[in-house]
């Protein structure tokens, strides 16, 4: 039996993605709405993903041809939520989707691209690249088609429509306001990292050469701004030694109070990454735990086998010397002493931040910020909008919040 009434999916990242396609497999409709202009969230971002360490297409392509299929789940990317109120049986959603400057007529064959005159910083990439105005968002973007900043495009420039074989470049697209009745609402807006700015003490957003942990993702990555070589952002060398910084951010009251839950094990893997590409060069892991529970836990091995050297101890400071060469300093517990260490590129394992914050509704939450259930609101929450957690753990959750959202838009 189906209900007239669609379960409102906010955030298309792996969580979003996993309780969209649980409930409409189960029969519900589902809206599912994704700020970006592709589906994914920041696991299309990874270079790879543990347990098994492939590339976040694997999983991801599956689950865009379970989308595609469906005839009951229906995709609005470049969708914000405008507002949300409270009704007897649900919620009044209005949602603003962004003009369609690429109709869905894009072949993505690229002949735009070609022509545009020009480039802004990549936001796949973090900046590190630059990439044309009207382009493919990232290399297995789903829906596939094309996206144009139309904000960095000069006056009167119409080269991308004039290019375009499909005829699917329009300039005078508008805007689109999108009302909806919604039996249920599923917050998986996810989380952002945080900011490296905050951390100067260790060199964040200070020293080039000290980078965050998901930006390393994409250093690593074929499709990322160095083609997949690991190179220090200074001066484009390969770094000879890499220290990793734990925490760095976490599990302090002047920063995240609490445990990301994957920093350690985002991290582990990153030095198997390193060891892989440049076997010559010295990884070190500074840490205060390590925490690889479960099945995980043998990266933990794979690392220390791979000769990752791992040192306890919360490093204090990260700063540079006259010839580039980064000094950190930190109290060596297991020693009990004062130590220093030297690299070529340092690496923050920053931890999440909710990214829920900014929705205009009232959401309950933790003490640190995640949201929180309210089964009498129709309000459910899946993925790390709700806690710090790995894809694994994410897509459990979304099949649990399915289950609830759909068990209330069918009662009435
Ligand atoms: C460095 C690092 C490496 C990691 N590596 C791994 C790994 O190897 N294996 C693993 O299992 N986990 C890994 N993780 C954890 C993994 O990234 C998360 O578990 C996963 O991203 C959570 O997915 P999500 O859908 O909850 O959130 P997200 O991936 O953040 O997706 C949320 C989506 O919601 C959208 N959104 C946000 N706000 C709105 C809004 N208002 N309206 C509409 N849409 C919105 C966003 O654009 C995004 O697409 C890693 C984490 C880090 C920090």
């Amino acid at each position: 039996m189906t209900t007239s009434k669609p379960i409102v999916v906010l955030g298309a990242g792996i969580a979003g993605i996993s309780a969209a396609l649980e409930a409409a497999e189960a029969g519900q409709e589902v809206v599912l709405v994704e700020r970006d202009s592709a589906v994914g969230g920041r696991v299309a971002k990874l270079h790879r993903y543990f347990p098994k360490l492939c590339p976040p297409s694997c999983g991801l392509e599956i689950d865009t041809r379970r989308l595609e299929k469906n005839p009951r789940i229906r995709v609005l990317t470049r969708t914000d939520l405008v507002a949300a109120e409270r009704t007897d049986t649900g919620w009044k959603v209005t949602l603003r989707e962004e003009p369609a400057w690429v109709k869905p007529s894009c072949t993505a064959c690229g002949e735009c691209a070609k022509v545009c005159p020009t480039s802004v910083p990549d936001p796949f990439n973090f900046g590190l690249a630059k990439v044309p105005a009207i382009r493919i968002p990232h290399l297995d973007a789903w829906p596939r088609r094309y996206a144009m900043d139309r904000a960095a495009c000069p006056a009167d420039c119409h080269q991308c429509v004039e290019a375009c074989p499909a005829k699917a470049v329009d300039l005078s697209a508008k805007e689109r306001r999108i009302d909806l009745d919604a039996g249920a609402l599923v917050i998986a807006t996810g989380w952002v990292p945080y900011p490296l700015e905050k951390l100067p003490e260790l060199g964040g957003g200070v020293l080039a050469d000290v980078v965050s942990n998901v930006v390393l993702e994409r250093l690593a990555s074929p499709s990322g701004p160095t083609g997949g070589r690991i190179l220090r952002p200074s001066d484009g060398r390969p770094p000879r030694s890499v220290v990793f910084v734990q925490c760095a951010g976490s599990r302090d009251v002047n920063h995240l109070p609490y445990c990301s839950s994957v920093c350690c094990l985002a991290s582990l893997k990153q030095t198997l990454y390193l060891r892989e590409a440049l076997p010559e060069t010295s990884v070190t892991v500074c840490y205060i735990d390590r925490r690889a529970p479960g099945r995980n836990e043998s990266m933990l091995s794979k690392a220390e086998s791979a000769g990752v050297k791992f040192v306890k101890g919360k490093v204090g400071s990260v700063t540079c010397a006259g010839d580039g060469t980064l000094r950190l300093k930190l109290e060596d517990q297991e020693a009990g002493r004062l130590t220093e260490l030297e690299a070529d590129l340092v690496v923050l394992a920053t931890g999440m931040r909710p990214a829920s914050g900014e929705l205009p509704l009232h959401v309950p939450r933790d003490e640190d910020g995640f949201a929180l259930e309210d089964r009498a609101s129709r309000l459910f929450a899946a993925g790390v909008a709700k806690r710090p957690e790995d894809v694994a753990s994410c897509v459990r959750d979304a099949t649990g919040a399915a289950a609830k959202a759909m068990a209330a838009a069918r009662s009435h």
